[in-house]
């Protein structure tokens, strides 16, 4: 793989992006009319979100070719996609189109060495996925989990935390997430945290936010009842526990952030040191306290410490009054921090965590997957592909071909 042909070849394709993304899927539909079912064509306005996820998922890869996390999340990332029952042969026709959209788009800057550095860029990626994908086969997983509703509590209008019990085993780790679909719109699929360490009897909650003009979370929140049945993919995410018993920690969780912080200090040990920071847009959405009071009760060594806009200011002051609480404390330099929340605010935190002392490779927080303005990925995923021989015949390059 030669990182800079790619990164130097995908800075032209990207400048005419709209244009490949519609070249990459005028050319996927024609060649192989039958993936056009796997798309959610009953919801026109989520295809076209997916176009913009196409190039976001592309700039998420490329800025981390060289990211050791990156071989983890691919696996993950296979792993998760036999929910959309992806099938080698169906990588192999989405990578060829992406080299013949981005053929014709580079034009003149295209040549025999950038197909070549692309062709082997894909087939590594798409190996790993593969190859996480048929780990999961091998050891007996499901492509998705069926899970039933068995409680719903709404805590205002926006915010709904659901109980699912799976009809098969979920395995997993506290802190980790699974994507979720919903009978009312086939074909969708969103990350959400499970908001629980294992339970004996198998259930999970997700936490879920209502987020305006989102497909997704409003479905959840306004229309799932107890009894429907969810559809979950693989477990994945690495925002799990690793700190030994003798290191303090330190949990940031902002929003929903909440429902994997929860998870991690359900699998703490009691005597475990912790300092937790609950962040929220306003004192509304501080909506899951008897959880705090229970936790605190069973980690005596647990502080906690709210934080919300005074009443009346924007949201965005929490984040300035969180950043203010982490510099007022010591101890940076003993403590794990786990940090989970809008990506805005991670990504913040996480940059000025380092000038408070927390050292290298003592954060931990998701990879955050590519948003396409703002919004999470999906089934553009799709793009990281196996290739085929058949990638190098200039034929199979244009939608008229
Ligand atoms: C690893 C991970 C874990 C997550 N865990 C949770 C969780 O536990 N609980 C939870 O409620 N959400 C969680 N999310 C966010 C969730 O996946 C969805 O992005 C969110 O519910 C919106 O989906 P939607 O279909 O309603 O919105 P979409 O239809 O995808 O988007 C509609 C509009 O909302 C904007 N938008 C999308 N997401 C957000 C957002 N998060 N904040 C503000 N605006 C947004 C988009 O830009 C777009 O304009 C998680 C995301 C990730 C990546």
């Amino acid at each position: 793989m030669d990182p800079e042909i790619l990164k130097s070849s995908f800075a032209v394709v990207e400048r005419r992006a709209e244009f490949a993304v519609k070249y990459f899927y005028a050319h996927l539909f024609r060649h192989h009319p039958e993936l056009r079912e796997l798309f959610p064509t009953d919801f026109p306005e989520d295809m076209e979100r997916q176009r913009d996820r196409l190039f976001a998922a592309l700039t998420f890869v490329m800025d981390r070719l060289e990211d050791p996390e990156l071989p983890d999340y691919l696996r993950d990332l296979g792993r998760d996609h036999r929910k959309y029952l992806a099938q080698p042969d169906h990588y192999a026709a989405v990578g060829s189109s992406l080299i013949a959209a981005f053929a014709a788009v580079a034009g003149s800057a295209w040549s025999g060495e950038t197909e070549k550095a692309w062709s082997e860029a894909y087939g590594a990626i798409a190996n790993i996925m593969l190859q996480g994908a048929w780990e999961a086969q091998h050891h007996g997983e499901p492509g998705w989990w069926d899970a039933e509703v068995v409680a719903r509590t709404r805590h205002g209008d926006d915010l709904v935390v659901l109980t699912l019990r799976p009809r098969q085993r979920l395995t997993y780790s506290a802190g980790q997430y699974v994507s979720v679909s919903t009978p009312h719109l086939p074909g969708i699929w969103r990350p959400y945290s499970l908001a629980n360490a294992p339970r004996p009897d198998r259930t999970v909650d997700l936490h879920v936010s209502r987020v305006e003009g989102g497909v997704l979370s409003t479905a959840l929140v306004r229309q799932t009842r107890v009894g429907d049945v969810l559809r979950l993919g693989a477990p994945g995410g690495g925002l799990t526990l690793r700190t030994p018993a003798d290191r303090p920690l330190t949990l940031i969780a902002a929003g929903t952030g909440w429902a994997p912080v929860k998870a991690l200090l359900e699998q703490l040990e009691p005597a475990h040191e912790a300092r937790l920071f609950l962040v929220a847009r306003d004192i509304a959405y501080l909506y899951d306290q008897p959880s705090v009071d229970r936790l605190r009760a069973r980690l005596p060594r647990l502080t906690v410490t709210h934080i919300t806009p005074a009443p009346g200011r924007p949201k965005a002051q929490a984040t300035e009054r969180l950043l203010t609480a982490l510099g007022n404390r010591a101890g940076w330099t003993r403590h794990d921090v786990y940090l989970a929340g809008p990506p805005d605010l991670v990504e913040e935190v996480a940059d000025t965590l380092p000038s408070l002392g927390t050292p290298e490779g003592r954060l931990f927080h998701d990879l955050l997957p590519p948003t396409g303005g703002n919004r999470p990925l999906g089934a553009a995923e799709w793009l990281l592909d196996r290739p085929r021989p058949s990638w190098h015949n200039p034929t199979g390059r244009t939608p008229g071909a």
